[in-house]
């Protein structure tokens, strides 16, 4: 199983980065060491000071694939949650600044909290579905698969050209404005549509 994650998705998150608006996907691979599930708590790691939480939709792949077209893409997810994609922006900054590949700061173990799956068609509307991050009970994150610069549909059809899809792959689909850092002791909660499904703490 593996995760594709796309950065800068959202023009306002892309913005608040000073990054560029993409014309294509950018697009990284986190192994599945990244995952935390069922809530378990996050461990501050011992080489950043400078962990920011990007709360993103996450879709669950159902089947196999290659070379998708995204006119056909919908069939090849049915579930959604919200997952977190730490990001250790100090080691990002260095990797960035020399033209390096930034895994050390976006894939490392524990770096993917994700939630409960639900089922899309559960939502009223799944090309618009709203999501938020609460940190210590303030809403931190609010975001709209609708602002979305490439789609879910568009995303599946070009990552599929470069890695074949498997069932139980998962997509971070990327974070809208507002990232910033945690701090040990910190209460995340994430949510799709008023529906808190990723709970946990930062120790
Ligand atoms: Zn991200």
């Amino acid at each position: 199983m593996k995760i594709i994650a796309i950065g800068r998705n959202y023009i306002d998150h892309a913005k608040e980065l000073n990054n560029p608006v993409p014309t294509e996907p950018v697009v990284f691979l986190m192994p599945d060491t990244c995952i935390l599930s069922n809530n378990k708590p996050f461990f501050y790691p011992d080489f950043s000071s400078d962990i920011h939480f990007e709360v993103e939709l996450v879709l669950k792949i159902n089947r196999v694939g290659k070379n998708i077209k995204a006119e056909f893409a919908h069939r090849y997810f049915d579930e959604v949650t919200v997952g977190i994609d730490f990001t250790a922006r100090d080691l990002q900054a260095k990797a960035k600044a020399k033209g390096l590949p930034w895994e050390k700061a976006k894939a490392f173990d524990g770096s993917a909290p994700i939630g409960q799956f639900i089922s899309l068609s559960e939502l009223n509307d799944s090309e618009s579905i709203a999501f938020s991050l609460d940190i210590n009970g303030q809403r931190r994150q609010t975001g709209n698969s609708g602002d979305m610069i490439f789609s879910f549909n568009e995303i599946i059809a070009y990552v599929s050209r470069f890695f074949s899809l498997k069932m139980g792959d998962l997509i971070f689909t990327g974070t809208p404005a507002g990232v910033g850092p945690v701090t040990i002791g910190d209460k995340l909660e994430a949510s799709i549509e008023g529906q808190v499904l990723l709970d946990f703490q930062i120790k």
